[in-house]
């Protein structure tokens, strides 16, 4: 969620959201015609509760406003549907939490997770849109991630070609960059939390384990993730530095992406907790070098010999890849830049149109996610802003030579230009 206030102001219309809605017919004009003034969406879906509207919220079809249908997947704690929003139409994930059954540390972890998700805004982040509480549950709204996980693609497909591999591993490095820089640790990263959109974007998902530390240096003890993703110190319960093993967890999946297989595989803990103590993997000798090499340099023992996400994002590897938009968000951060402002200017547009008077939005607190206000706001700023191609996923570009394979008198002839040679 951006800082960004929310001012109405007589805005011109960058594009109407009246094609989206009931009211599909109607225009500005209308408000001059004689009889009553037509109710707008958000007066007709407010006061108009017919009995339609009330058996389904009795039997858990509509959760404030939306509209929920099947179901999309489950963890440990919740289940995960497939929601319209009443007004905007927009698809999301509705990950829905039975309290009854959380005991005090699921608490704690839900409102990390929810603290966590609150303060992110990224491409390649999963957006939280909103929170709906009722007694008995808790209902994150999330932005609906269409295309599947990592884990399930991989499982199904086999290995990801070498160009998907850097498109999707890349991604997985700017979500991991941007959240390391405002110290969120993710501490669950693994090829399930990784989703998709339809159109292929990234989607860093599950923020269940995360948490917000005030440097990086903070040394952290609880032992959160998944044993085939976990980094050696995990299992030999030290204290631990939450980028180190973010960056180890996204070394297990760049192996699984580019081999089809774990690194570190056994049959009981026992073994597996030795396997990785001694790094004891094998990257199979197909993998490209500059690939391999970046493999090698994330999966050390040592967390200070690890490569660090800025190590990363300069290896040879990725460097042909590139991203059509720029991968920190600031350019769309509502606070600054002029897309930013034309982005804003038509959210506050297209909430009028659906009857957000000034008054509801100057009463909305932006940062509050238990607001239906804010969950519509934030619906609709990131429509703006996929409009403008936030949400495509990266492209390789050219191809890089492994000035390893090139021989040492090549290899001396690009580093007197470059460190690299892209060819496009
Ligand atoms: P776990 O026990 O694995 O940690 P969890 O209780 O934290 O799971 P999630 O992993 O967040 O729940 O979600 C469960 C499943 O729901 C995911 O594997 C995924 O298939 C689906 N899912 C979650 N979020 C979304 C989303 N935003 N868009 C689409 N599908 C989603």
């Amino acid at each position: 969620m951006p800082g960004g206030q929310y001012q109405v102001a007589n805005t011109k219309r960058h594009h109407s959201l009246y094609s989206l809605t009931d009211e599909s017919e109607a225009g500005p004009d209308d408000e001059k015609a004689d009889g009553p003034p037509r109710l707008t969406p958000l007066q007709k879906l407010t006061t108009d509760k017919d009995e339609k509207t009330i058996k389904e919220l009795i039997i858990g079809r509509r959760v404030g406003f939306y509209k929920v249908r099947g179901e999309i997947g489950c963890g440990t704690f919740s289940r995960v549907k497939l929601a319209f929003h009443a007004l905007t139409k927009d698809k999301v994930a509705l990950k829905i939490l039975d309290k009854t059954r959380l005991d005090g540390q699921a608490q704690r972890l839900l409102s990390k997770e929810i603290s966590s998700m609150e303060c992110l805004q990224h491409p390649n982040v999963v957006c939280l849109y909103e929170v709906v509480e009722t007694p008995s549950r808790l209902y994150l709204v999330l932005e609906y991630a269409g295309g599947g996980d990592l884990h399930n693609r991989i499982y199904t497909e086999g290995k990801m070609s070498d160009n998907d591999s850097k498109i999707t591993f890349a991604q997985i490095l700017a979500a991991i960059t941007y959240m390391h820089n405002i110290n969120v640790i993710h501490r669950d990263l693994k090829a399930e939390n990784v989703l998709f959109t339809s159109s292929g974007c990234v989607k860093v998902a599950d923020f269940g384990f995360s948490t917000q530390v005030s440097n990086c240096n903070v040394a952290l003890d609880t032992f959160c993730g998944s044993p085939p993703y976990a980094a050696p110190e995990l299992f030999r319960d030290e204290c631990y530095l939450g980028p180190s093993v973010d960056v180890w967890a996204m070394g297990v999946v760049l192996f699984f992406m580019v081999t089809g297989s774990m690194p570190f595989r056994a049959e009981t803990m026992g073994k597996l907790r030795r396997c990785v103590i001694e790094c004891a993997y094998t990257v199979p000798p197909w993998v490209p070098g500059p690939c391999q090499r970046l493999i090698k340099g994330i999966l050390k023992k040592a967390p200070a010999q690890r490569y660090a996400v800025d190590q990363m994002l300069g290896c040879d590897w990725l460097l042909p890849v590139q991203f059509l938009w720029p991968p920190e968000p600031a350019s769309l951060d509502s606070e600054r830049g002029d897309l930013a402002e034309e982005v804003e200017e038509e959210v506050r547009g297209l909430l009028e149109e659906l009857g957000f008077s000034t008054e509801h939005l100057q009463n909305n607190q932006p940062k509050n996610s238990r607001s239906p206000v804010t969950g519509v706001y934030r619906i609709l700023l990131h429509r703006a802003q996929k409009r403008r191609g936030c949400d495509s996923p990266p492209v390789v570009r050219g191809m890089v030579r492994d000035p390893k394979r090139e021989g040492l008198r090549a290899y001396r002839g690009l580093r007197h230009t470059s460190k690299f040679c892209v060819l496009s």
